[in-house]
C-alpha cells in the first residue's frame, strides 16, 4: 500500500467486459485490461457495480472472503475452473451503503454473494495477484439511467479514499437482438460503429443528458441496448466521478462482431 494514495483521487472507469472467454482468448480488450490494473498502483480497494447483479433494491456484498461465481452457460470447462482468490471488504462495503443512505437511497447488505463474471472477469486480468479487496455494488431492476447516475454521484467520495470505482458492463451490447451479428469471425455491423461513436463522443463531453437520455438520442440505441443492464454501470461510473467530470476513450476493440469492448474513465 503507497500512503500516497490517501491524497491521490482516482478516475473511475467503465469497462467492457465482452464474453467471459475474454480471460481465455488472446484480443485486445484483454491485453488491454492486463495493462490497466498496472495504473493503479497501492489502491485500497474496487467497488465494482456489475451489470450481472441486478436487483429491485440495489445491494453491496460484505464478505470476507467472495466466491468466483460462474454466471455463464455453454463455455469451455476450463473456463468453470476460474476461481478469482481477491478478498472482499465488509468495511467498504458499509462504507458504500453509508453513502447511498446519506444520498437517501436505500441500500441493502448481503453477506454470502461472492464476485460474478462482470467483477471477476475483468479484475483477474487487470489484478492478477488478486491481493486488491474487492466489493460489489449491484444496478437496479428499474434500468433508470438517471437513478443509476445517481447512485455513482453519491459514492464519489470514495475517489479520495484509495477505492477505484469502476463499472462493468458493455459499451454496445446487442445480446436479444435476433439481428445483431454476433459470433466468432462475424462482422461488426455499421449500426453498431454509428452508436459506438456517438456514445464515445457523449462521455469525451460528460454530457450526462445526452447520456441519460440515450434511448431517444442515440441512433440505434434499441439495438444497441435490447435490455440495458450493461449500460447502466456506464452511468454509475460517470456518476461517481463528480459533478462535472468529462469521461475519456481508453480503449476501443470490438469482439464477436457486435460486442463493443471500448473502455472509458471519467474524472
Ligand atoms: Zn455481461
Amino acid at each position: 500500500m503507497h500512503d500516497i494514495m490517501n491524497s491521490t483521487r482516482l478516475p473511475t472507469l467503465f469497462v467492457s467486459h465482452g464474453a467471459p472467454t475474454l480471460i481465455l482468448e488472446d484480443i485486445p480488450a484483454r491485453s488491454f485490461l492486463q495493462s490497466l490494473g498496472t495504473r493503479f498502483p497501492g489502491i485500497k480497494g474496487v467497488l465494482c457495480i456489475s451489470a450481472h447483479w441486478n436487483l429491485e433494491v440495489p445491494a453491496v456484498n460484505a464478505v470476507e472472503h467472495p466466491d468466483t461465481i460462474h454466471d455463464f452457460y455453454g463455455f469451455p470447462p476450463s473456463l468453470y475452473r476460474l476461481e478469482y482468490a481477491a478478498r472482499g471488504s465488509p468495511a467498504l462495503a458499509g462504507r458504500v451503503e453509508g453513502l447511498l443512505k446519506d444520498a437517501g437511497i436505500t441500500c441493502a447488505t448481503d453477506t454470502a454473494r461472492g464476485l460474478d463474471h462482470g467483477a471477476w472477469v475483468p479484475l483477474m486480468l487487470m489484478f492478477p495477484e488478486a491481493d486488491v479487496p474487492v466489493v460489489q455494488l449491484s444496478i437496479e431492476r428499474n434500468l433508470d439511467p438517471t437513478r443509476h447516475l445517481a447512485m455513482g454521484a453519491a459514492i464519489a467520495k470514495l475517489r479520495d479514499e484509495g477505492i477505484l470505482v469502476m463499472g462493468s458492463g458493455g459499451a454496445v451490447h446487442p445480446l436479444g437482438d435476433p439481428t445483431a451479428s454476433l459470433g466468432e469471425g462475424a462482422p461488426t455491423e455499421a449500426w453498431a460503429e454509428e452508436f459506438n461513436d456517438w456514445l464515445a463522443d457523449a462521455v469525451i463531453r460528460g454530457d450526462r443528458e445526452r447520456l441519460i437520455g440515450y434511448r431517444t438520442l442515440a441512433p440505434h440505441a434499441q439495438r444497441a441496448h435490447p435490455y440495458p443492464d450493461h449500460y447502466m454501470p456506464l452511468l454509475a461510473a460517470l456518476g461517481a466521478a463528480g459533478p462535472g467530470a468529462k469521461g475519456t476513450v481508453i480503449h476501443h476493440s470490438w469482439d464477436l462482431g457486435d460486442l463493443g469492448m471500448d473502455a472509458y474513465s471519467f474524472g
